[in-house]
């Protein structure tokens, strides 16, 4: 009998699939279907990397897709038995801190929160769904992305709007959680006495985001109601005046569905490059504009981690993670290089070799790099909710 966990991520038309062994954290298999619809793709991947044989099924619609995956990862692990199910669910609202095991009533309040991310949660909660049709009687547990952030104080979860909003839900959820979650624990693992202290972590991809942890908690991150807010992305905006959506509503006559898409997809560093929303393209491209997208998105970062520090009343550590953070020497040296007064200090050797410490020897403040792992959160909330602790997974 081979024992799995499944970590599941449903966007609108994607599902990403891992498989976990009941013990030990790396992945057994993976898939990614994507373009679910007629043109759906299955790629399925082994431990190492290797290719694996998809099994026939159909991927025009997300149920099918989970059932194509699970038959493929059948066809490797005939004698598979599947222990628990973890999901990414982006909001968890003001209720949950932690993860949780879905019953009908958690579905409810999940689903009451859709309108807080109408671009995910949906598709986040039908993923549920599917694999509580594919795989029936197994527990199917929820990780929250804001999870996190529910120990931010209360001028950290605000907006100065009159309180109604505020008691209505309209807060700073704060987002990226399962990626906190996992630097802080490793941290806690690597450094003990640098996670009790005051530490910004930097999770820099698609999406990116910064948080301020102290003593292992959240206090404040740049991402707020939604995950536009704060520091430029891919293809989103980040922090903008909101005087700027009154304009484009009032004055150009742009609809809420036209706005969401240029904040969403149009903006960030393809917006501002009319290039490219991918930091590799940016960084390899000869063009004034490429340049001046990669200059905003440091300047925005340094004035973040000088924010977040300012929060906690002072710095011991930065933490870099996220496709950006865990690869670009380039942006990281370049965020660090106006941060001198805050005693950070890069070793361009260490930073050159993606180093786990790329801060210099006599810096006051440690600069580290951490690969995040989402999905090994996922899998140890899974874990647990199937009664395995980790000391029976180690
Ligand atoms: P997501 O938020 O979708 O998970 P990732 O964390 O995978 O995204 O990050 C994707 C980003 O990381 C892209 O902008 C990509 O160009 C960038 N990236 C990955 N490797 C490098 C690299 N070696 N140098 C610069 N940027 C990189």
């Amino acid at each position: 009998m081979t024992q799995g966990i499944l970590t599941l991520n449903a966007g609108s038309s994607s599902l990403k699939v891992a498989l976990f062994p009941g013990r030990g954290d790396r992945p057994m298999a993976s898939a990614l279907a994507d373009r679910i619809g007629p043109e759906g793709t299955l790629r399925l991947k082994g431990a190492f990397g290797q290719p694996l044989e998809a099994a026939p099924g159909d991927l025009t619609s997300h149920a099918g897709a989970m059932r194509m995956v699970l038959d493929s990862f059948r066809l490797e692990f005939p004698d598979l038995d599947i222990l628990a199910a973890g999901h990414r669910v982006v909001h968890g609202g003001d209720a949950f801190d932690a993860p949780v095991t879905v019953t009908p009533e958690v579905m409810e309040t999940l689903a009451r929160l859709q309108p807080f991310a109408p671009l995910h949660q949906p598709h986040n909660l039908a993923g549920i769904r599917a694999a509580m049709e594919a795989f029936p009687g197994v527990a199917q547990v929820a990780c929250f992305d804001t999870a996190f952030h529910r120990s931010h104080p209360w001028v950290n979860d605000t907006f100065a709007l009159p309180r109604a909003l505020y008691d209505a839900g309209v807060r700073r959820y704060g987002f990226h959680g399962l990626s906190y979650d996992y630097v802080t624990g490793t941290l806690g693992d690597l450094a003990p006495h640098l996670a009790e202290g005051r530490v910004v972590i930097a999770h820099l991809g698609n999406g990116a985001s910064m948080c301020a942890v102290q003593g292992g908690r959240s206090v404040a991150s740049t991402m707020g109601f939604s995950a536009l807010d704060g520091l430029p992305m891919g293809t989103r905006c980040g922090q903008v005046d909101p005087g700027v959506l009154l304009y484009l509503m009032d004055q150009r006559g742009m609809s809420a569905a036209e706005i969401s898409d240029l904040l969403y997809r149009q903006s960030g560093l393809l917006g501002l490059s009319g290039l490219s929303n991918d930091m590799r393209t940016l960084e390899a491209a000869a063009t004034p504009e490429a340049a001046q997208a990669i200059d905003y998105f440091v300047f925005r970062c340094q004035r973040e981690v000088g924010g977040l520090a300012a929060a906690m009343g002072g710095i011991d550590a930065l933490v870099f993670c996220g496709g950006i953070g865990e690869n670009s020497r380039l942006i990281r040296a370049r965020i660090c290089e106006r941060l001198g007064w805050m005693g950070i200090e890069i070793d361009h050797a260490r930073n050159t070799e993606n180093a786990l410490v790329i801060s210099s020897e006599l810096a006051r403040t440690t600069v580290m790099v951490v690969p995040t792992d989402e999905e090994l959160v996922i899998a140890r909330a899974a874990r647990a909710a199937a009664g395995l602790t980790e000391r029976d997974a180690a």
